[in-house]
């Protein structure tokens, strides 16, 4: 596993493609959701679940009919919200940070956001302003790299023990990492 650098940025390592979209899947997160796995990674975990997303030309491009089709699929009443899994969310933020500004335009804090990243939040907070602003979209946040050596399959939403579901609006008033409650919905403002 590699450790994150100054120079893993968005705008110099991601080509905006995506691996996979998936609607109204119950395993990305709280309730019924719409799952965007974006490519690359730089982070290499030892067992990694989706190494072939390790490419950031992975999949296909990004595309504004791909965006209105997540849209779409999110106004489902039973619909809960969004997930951004990989790869690596926060080194694809131009995809991310468009997707989720629409989302809030959209519908505000009525839908959640999840995301999954192989930094840490704290790690987060002092890396690239990008990284930060995507932050502040996300609800909830699964943080941290997979270790094989903590692996735990009886974890939800992550695969080994070091990994936490954070509340992240709550994590960013406290200054402090604040576990996710289940059952508790978004309080991130819309923007
Ligand atoms: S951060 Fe996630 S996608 Fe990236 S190598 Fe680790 S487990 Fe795989």
């Amino acid at each position: 596993m590699r450790e994150p650098r100054p120079d893993w940025v968005s705008a110099r390592v991601s080509h905006g493609h995506v691996a996979d979209y998936k609607p109204f899947v119950f395993v990305d997160g709280e309730g019924v959701r719409c799952s965007l796995y974006v490519s690359g990674c730089l982070f290499a975990c030892d067992g990694c679940f989706n190494e072939a997303a390790w490419s950031f030309r992975y999949g296909s491009p990004y595309t504004s009919a791909l965006e209105d089709r997540v849209l779409d699929d999110l106004a489902h009443p039973a619909v809960q919200g969004l997930s951004l899994l990989g790869g690596e969310p926060f080194l694809n933020t131009e995809v991310c940070l468009r997707l989720a500004g629409r989302v809030r335009e959209r519908f505000g804090g009525s839908k959640d956001i999840w995301a999954w990243s192989g930094y840490t939040f704290e790690q987060l907070l002092a890396d690239s302003p990008d990284k930060r602003d995507l932050l502040q979209h996300v609800d909830v946040l699964v943080d941290g790299p997979f270790r094989r050596d903590e692996r735990d399959l009886s974890l939800a939403f992550r695969g080994s023990r070091n990994q936490r579901v954070l509340d992240v609006s709550g994590s960013l008033v406290a200054e402090s990492p604040l576990p996710w409650t289940p059952g508790r919905r978004s309080a991130a403002p819309a923007v």
